[in-house]
């Protein structure tokens, strides 16, 4: 018997895939290389750990549903007052918070396409179309996304740096297009992988938001923290954007093993940003090593990069897992490959390179 079958659900279930998690595979000897989540290749440290376990002995008891903790250490470290802060389980969970607060049939949710494979998957949930704008030359056309706004336009979804493609905008052209926004749209500026730009061009949404009341930032523990199994994700925003996220969270959302790994992260995060600067040694060495290679590789400012395959992404993503490397394809469009250790990404680069010339 078909979900759909059912009389009790709604049609856009038909519609909705669910969401399709990165695959973890086992190749040859055993070998798994999963770079296929944009994940930390490293673990927890030993002090996140401890953290954890401390918490763990409290398993029985319901945890802060407002992290009191946790948002006094995110307002001291990222400089906001507490007021202008609102936890969620990971980003997506902040995500579906705000189209909790802002979607609803007949309404619509603009974003670049293809962008993160979540915001279709919530805003068909919310109700409210979905308004795709092509990326164009694999980066935000922020003309053609300002253009598609209208009277029904609720939120603006502005992916930086993109996933899957790793481009970033920039802070003239960003400016430009904010300037643009009527007061009615909420623009969220999701900056899940802020850790690893390195462009100074490429603006932090923190310094964005202050002058303009309908523009928030998402930003998460799951990439540059390592702590994706855990779900914290927060929203730096004006104190009525913040308010509208707290009042439609699910209580508890964020346990307190979360909360307290979070906040040991916050207190480690000078050697977690050492971790990153090193996966950011890696992306430029992984890049180079593919054009060098003959791959058409854009620029990336994540921890990810993306190579437009068309036609042969799945037979590319096919010859990686046969080398038991996991990578996420996009069926007739690219492959997206996150940096892993430099022995996972050597073994990425393999396959690459020895993968037909004429394919690429
Ligand atoms: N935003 C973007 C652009 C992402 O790529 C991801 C992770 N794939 C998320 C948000 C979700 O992160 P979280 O684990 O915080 O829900």
């Amino acid at each position: 018997v078909s979900a759909s079958s059912s009389a009790y659900f709604r049609d856009v279930l038909e519609t909705i895939p669910g969401y399709q998690p990165g695959r973890k595979i086992e190749g040859p000897g055993g070998r798994s290389v999963k770079l296929s989540s944009n994940e930390s290749p490293y673990g927890p440290l030993p002090s996140v750990l401890d953290a954890v376990s401390a918490a763990a002995t409290q398993l029985n008891r319901y945890p802060d549903t407002w992290a009191a903790e946790l948002t006094a250490a995110l307002a001291e470290r990222f400089e906001v007052p507490e007021d202008h802060l609102a936890l969620g389980a990971g980003s997506v969970g902040v995500l579906q918070q705000l189209l909790a607060a802002t979607a609803e049939p007949g309404v619509q949710v603009a974003y670049a396409w293809r962008s993160f494979e979540a915001y279709p998957l919530l805003a068909d949930l919310s109700g409210a179309a979905s308004v795709r704008v092509p990326l164009r030359a694999e980066t935000h056309d922020l003309d053609a996304l300002a253009e598609s706004i209208t009277d029904q336009t609720r939120m603006v979804l502005v992916c930086n740096p993109n996933n899957p493609t790793g481009t970033a905008v920039r802070e003239e052209a960003l400016t430009a297009f904010l300037d643009r926004v009527p007061e009615h749209v909420l623009v969220v500026l999701d900056e899940a992988y802020r850790e690893y730009v390195r462009d100074p061009q490429v603006p932090d949404g923190r310094t964005l938001y202050p002058d303009r009341p309908n523009v928030a930032v998402l930003r998460t523990f799951s990439k540059a923290y390592g702590l994706a199994a855990l779900r914290v994700g927060f929203l730096i925003g004006h104190p009525h954007v913040a308010t509208a996220v707290r009042k439609t969270m699910v209580p508890f959302a964020v346990n307190h093993v979360a909360q307290a790994a979070a906040l040991a992260s916050l207190a480690a995060e000078e050697e977690l940003l050492e971790r990153v600067a090193h996966t950011v040694k890696e992306r430029q060495r992984v890049r180079e090593a593919l054009l060098a290679d003959n791959w058409n590789v854009p620029p990336t400012e994540a921890n990810f990069v993306w190579l437009r395959l068309g036609p042969h992404t799945l037979d590319f993503a096919a010859a990686c897992e046969a080398a038991g490397v996991a990578v996420r394809p996009f069926a007739d469009e690219g492959v997206r490959i996150s940096i892993g250790t430099p022995e996972e990404n050597d073994a990425m680069l393999a396959v690459a390179h020895s993968y037909p010339r004429r394919n690429r």
